[in-house]
């Protein structure tokens, strides 16, 4: 039997092994039915009750989320639960009863399809993202409305280990799999922002996302393994394949094992350069990883958990109490609070975004922060409120001009001088530093160091922008690289001008988490990294095995190159050097993702 491979975008790490189970729900088909003239009130309290038993299976899914992974992840429930009585929406569907005398499940169906079409063909990429939101709850109304089991129904009949492969996941479903008997899934749709990848990282089920045609290759029972670092999918693997997998998770449990006892090692080269490693925080859970693998702080504290997905804005107070806790988590470290980061994919339901033709390029992160300083302020207030005991510094993303900056100090000022005013504790002021993401932050980066208290590049960003390649885009996986030439010399620029100016520079973005990335990096002189928790002792490792003048010869010799394969050999042969590559790439059991096929495109 021949090998099939395939690439997706690796979602949520780790590798799984069993026969595939597809999930072909479909929404149902529905009758036209009309109903006589003295039934239209029946048919709408019928409306009513669905409305409302839906509503309380959301709250039982809401609460069973809260205890198996957290408030935040549970807060996506909240925007179901608003979605399922959009009053507007259940108008609509009571006035189609009452003007055409269709039953209830008649004229939800028509108006459910009507607003699927609208977000389907939504330029919005905020819409297509909450698709599968959309989806669950209009498959559990109708459902209710036809007294027929809903799509949850099958997954008490599991009763062996299955990789799950979907066409897309709601997040209701995901977060009821139980990992005994679902060791991975596979989607055609999604991408790592989606809320089902989110929970699957976060419940530790592998993952691969943005796989299309997945239902069509990949037949019901036949042996699927999925690596969800690399996206690589490899359908009925052959026993070598499988001989390697088995190689390649024995080896990820060595190196475990080897790392365990570096988290308490620092994180210096053999020469003596000391490397600060703190952790990127997107959720209250990662705190308890990042200390136990050793970050000294967080370099990243992603803010945007706090707003979407719920249906309220946090309150000064709230945003306070998170910010001391992980103040409090790090003590005697700094934590770099990031100022929300929304828009593009990542609008709160509480809050009304514009429609807009390009989301990645408009209306996001800091633009929407100035503009909306009812938004702004209070975080500002939290940040200033928890810094008056702990180091806690404040970062700003998608920065293109001077003037961001400046604006942000004033406002920072405002609120220092309202909190001193009040008698409210809080710091008067806090250090203000710069994500370098785009171009224009590159070329100016002497300038914004001047005013910046520290830069910190956001790499997945600014590949995106550098490279003009939509970094949740699957199909152009294979484009975006960091180690891009255009990118590395951009770093190397973003380096030397903080350099100059005598600042902290640190990296946040994903690169830093790949160990041949972590080698370039330090040779071109960033001793601040700040990675996913579960990478810390990996790149700890690179650290301590390769002497500061090795990375330099190799970051200069990177620099020279003129591909990102060129690149890619450079520091490879580098890292060969001094490491076994087996040991710090125990993926390379399975084909890299750029040697694989593409599955047939869906049409
Ligand atoms: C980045 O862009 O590299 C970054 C760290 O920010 P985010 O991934 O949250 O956009
Ligand atoms: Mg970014």
């Amino acid at each position: 039997m021949t090998t099939r491979q395939f690439h997706g975008v690796g979602v949520s790490p780790g590798v799984a092994v069993a026969p595939a189970m597809l999930v072909r729900w479909a929404f149902p088909d529905v009758p036209d039915r009309t109903v006589a003239a003295d039934q239209i009130e029946s048919e709408i309290a019928r409306l009513a009750d669905a409305t409302a038993a839906v509503l309380e299976q959301l709250g039982e899914l809401r609460e069973r989320t809260l205890q198996r992974a957290g408030p935040e992840e549970a807060g996506i429930f909240d925007a179901q639960m608003m979605m399922v009585q959009d009053p507007q929406f259940l108008q609509s569907v009571e006035t189609l009863i009452r003007k055409n005398n269709f039953s209830a499940e008649t004229a939800y169906e028509f108006k459910a399809l009507e607003l699927r079409n609208l977000w389907q063909g939504s330029r919005q990429a905020m819409l297509r993202d909450r698709l599968a939101d959309l989806n669950a709850i209009q498959l559990r109304m109708l459902a209710h409305l036809l007294g027929r089991a809903n799509e949850e129904a099958w997954l008490g009949g599991i009763d062996q280990q299955v990789v799950i492969v979907a066409r897309e996941l709601s997040p209701g479903l995901t977060v009821q799999f139980d990992r005994d008997h679902i060791v991975g899934f596979i989607c055609e749709e999604g991408t790592r922002t989606s809320h089902a990848a989110i929970l699957a990282h976060s419940l530790g089920i592998p993952a691969v996302m943005g796989l299309r045609g997945a239902m069509e290759a990949i037949h019901e029972g036949a042996l699927v393994m999925l690596d969800g670092q690399s996206g690589t999918v490899i359908l009925e693997p052959t026993p070598d394949d499988l001989e390697l997998a088995r190689v390649q998770t024995s080896r990820r449990h060595k190196l475990e094992l080897q790392l365990e006892g570096i988290a308490t090692e620092p994180a210096e080269t053999p020469d003596g350069t000391r490397v600060l490693l703190t952790g990127n925080v997107d959720l209250p859970e990662e705190l308890e990883p990042a200390l136990r693998h050793g970050a000294q702080g967080v370099g990243l504290l992603r803010t945007e958990f706090l707003v979407t997905g719920r249906t309220t804005l946090p309150t000064e107070d709230e945003q306070t109490e998170y910010y001391r806790r992980v103040g409090a988590a790090f003590s005697g470290n700094t934590v770099v609070v990031r100022s929300y980061d929304l828009g593009g994919d990542k609008f709160p339901s509480a809050f009304t975004a514009p429609h807009e033709a390009n989301p990645f390029l408009g209306w996001r992160s800091i633009r929407v922060c100035l503009d909306e300083p009812a938004l702004f302020r209070p975080q500002l207030r939290a940040v200033l409120r928890a810094a008056a005991d702990r180091d806690i510094w404040l970062m700003l993303p998608m920065v293109i001009s001077l003037e961001e900056v400046t604006e942000t100090r004033i406002l920072l000022a405002e609120e220092a001088e309202s909190l001193r005013a009040a008698g409210i504790r809080a710091a008067a002021d806090v250090p203000v530093g710069v994500m370098i993401e785009t171009p224009a932050a590159v070329m100016m980066a002497e300038e914004f160091a001047a005013i910046s208290a520290f830069l910190s590049v956001g790499s997945n960003d600014l590949t995106q922008y550098t490279l003009a390649v939509d970094r949740g885009n699957a199909r152009l996986a294979k484009r975006f690289s960091p180690l891009h030439p255009a990118v590395v010399r951009s770093l190397a620029h973003v380096r030397s001008a903080a350099g100059r100016a005598g600042i902290p520079t640190s990296m946040c973005g994903e690169m830093a988490s790949d160990p041949m990335s972590a080698l370039l990096l330090l040779g071109l002189g960033y001793d601040r990294l700040s990675i996913a928790p579960p990478a810390i002792p990996l790149v700890k490792l690179v650290i301590r095995s390769v002497p500061m003048h090795a990375a330099r010869e190799a970051a200069e010799a990177a620099l020279r190159e003129r591909s990102v394969a060129g690149v890619e050999a450079v520091l490879r042969e580098a890292l060969g050097r001094h490491l076994d590559l087996r040991l710090v790439d125990p993926g390379s059991a399975l084909p890299h993702p750029s040697t694989g096929a593409s599955l047939p495109r869906s049409s």
